[in-house]
């Protein structure tokens, strides 16, 4: 791509220039070079959008099912064959490593393989005799036009929680990507363009908050999936509501991960290490505060340090980097400040990754591990969502004390557990208030054939994304209570 192109929307099969006044620059963290222009498209455009994807449902509905899921399989095809390309262009505009993007885009692909299984999943059910010579069914019939919002920290693999799903059910989609990191979707839609997908099934409109809401308050747009931090989530569904559209909104998280004095320490502080400093911190299934509980205090933070001190950071481009940049200037400052305050209200800084410079990449934004012990629980810091390559530390001297803190939490994303015993690995499974759980795993991202199940303020609707559930948010159900010939009716 040529420096500072300008990125185009793709309405009903076709790429326009944006009529957009307002351009953002797209940069690359590691090195702060301008990548491309991303348009602030206007209210118009995705009008224009709607109402491509609105004619495109007509016939896309009727359409079988076993026809529909063909182009995902030529999907799938592409996105295998470009799968470098597209981890590069992840690198490029998030900063993660090229390890990372491609972990990223093999989840997206999963995605689009279980999709493929719609013909099966998306089947209704069948009661015969509900009364003499009466049967009752029930059937599921796609929704519409859907929109897809997404955040900057998985720019491939996010949208495609919900695309497959929404296509294969027979609905017709508007992506927004994030205004932070729209490459990838653009290249991914001229993917999904050499698929094949008929004129106007699959849109895209660039933007930022305004055209948002005006995907928000369209009349021809029926259901919303998001994701991103829990205030734009709250908004979003709300909003959508109030305009009475489905919605799925997936917000922010704090992680809690308590590990125990029988956990294998080697092992529990190389997970950590992955899971709190992995993506740059920016995941939101990020371990973020570790909680631990009597004796393994003293050995888990020694092991952690040592592993937050020996991390390679710099261009993910680099195969030797094992943690890139965070995503802005701004984000970098942000994180910053969130350490110092936390240091201020009483936490010791064990590791302090603050004003790193990176040979080479001396304009990047990149911060260091970082970790901050004897966290208190009400203090900012612990409170707050600190999306970088954090960790905060608290001490416990009991499971269940550990859990009373977890349970304290606004967010309910994703609880962990380090630990060798079984009774309580199934204690704390059963009593955490948390929608995705780890026993001995840092990051318990779902496979895409179970939902991503956050609770609490990190979701707010009813179904997730991934799976079953992607599929009945974008189907509607209908009953049919049936009878034919009156001989069926008599007693015989
Ligand atoms: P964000 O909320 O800033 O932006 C997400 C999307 O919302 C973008 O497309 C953006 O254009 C739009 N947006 C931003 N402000 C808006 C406003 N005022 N009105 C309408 N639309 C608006 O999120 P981000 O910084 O891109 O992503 C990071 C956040 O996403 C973190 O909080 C992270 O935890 C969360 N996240 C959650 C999950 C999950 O599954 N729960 C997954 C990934 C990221």
């Amino acid at each position: 791509m040529a420096i500072s192109e300008a990125l185009l929307n793709y309405i009903n099969g076709e790429w326009w220039m944006s009529k957009a006044d307002e351009y953002l620059d797209v940069l690359n963290p590691a090195s702060n070079y301008v990548l491309a222009r991303v348009p602030l498209s206007a209210p118009a455009e995705v009008d224009q959008a709607a109402q491509a994807a609105e004619s495109a449902f007509l016939d896309w509905r009727r359409t079988p099912a076993p026809d529909r899921i063909q182009y995902l399989f030529r999907l799938k095809t592409l996105l295998e064959e470009h799968l470098d390309e597209l981890s590069r262009t992840i690198t490029m505009e998030n900063g993660k490593t090229m390890k990372e993007a491609s972990g990223e885009m093999r989840r997206a692909i999963e995605n689009v393989e279980v999709a493929c299984g719609i013909p099966t999943m998306m089947q209704g059910a069948f009661s015969e005799d509900i009364a003499r010579g009466v049967d009752e069914y029930m059937i599921r019939q796609p929704v519409g036009v859907c929109a897809i919002i997404a955040p900057f920290n998985f720019p491939g693999m996010i949208p495609f929680w919900f695309l497959p799903y929404a296509l294969a059910c027979g609905n017709t989609v508007i992506v927004k990507p994030s205004e932070r990191t729209p490459i990838t979707m653009q290249k991914v839609f001229r993917l999904l363009e050499e698929a094949g997908f008929p004129k106007g099934v699959v849109n895209m409109v660039n933007g930022g908050p305004d055209t948002v809401n005006a995907i928000l308050d369209h009349p021809l747009i029926r259901a919303i999936s998001f994701v991103g931090s829990t205030p734009v989530a709250k908004h979003i569904y709300s909003r959508s509501s109030a305009n009475g559209k489905r919605v799925q909104a997936q917000g922010g998280a704090k992680n809690p991960v308590v590990i125990l004095p029988d956990a294998d320490m080697d092992l529990t502080s190389m997970i950590m290490a992955d899971s709190a400093f992995g993506n740059a911190g920016q995941r939101c299934l990020a371990a973020a505060m570790a909680i631990t509980v009597g004796e393994a205090r003293h050995s888990f933070t020694e092991a952690l340090a040592e592993r937050a001190i020996a991390r390679v950071v710099g261009n993910g481009l680099d195969e030797k980097v094992e943690m890139g940049p965070v995503i802005t200037p701004k984000s970098k400052t942000r994180i910053e400040a969130l350490i110092q305050r936390g240091a201020q209200d009483g936490a010791s800084l064990v590791v302090d990754g603050r004003n790193a410079l990176i040979k080479g990449f001396e304009s990047g934004f990149f911060i260091r591990p970082t970790i901050l012990q004897d966290v208190h629980p009400d203090s900012e810091f612990a409170q707050t969502e600190v999306f970088g390559p954090v960790l905060g530390m608290m001490h416990v001297e009991s499971v269940d004390e550990a859990i009373r803190l977890v349970n304290s939490g606004k967010y309910g994303n994703m609880a962990c557990l380090f630990t060798s015993s079984g009774a309580a690995a199934r204690k704390f499974r059963y009593e955490v208030q948390a929608g995705n759980i780890g026993i001995n795993i840092g990051v318990a991202a779902p496979m895409a054939f179970f939902p991503f199940s956050g609770w609490k303020e990190s979701f707010f609707g009813t179904l997730h994304g991934q799976s079953h559930h992607a599929v009945e948010f974008y189907t509607q159900t209908k009953v049919v209570i049936e009878r034919w010939l009156k001989e069926w009716s008599r007693k015989f």
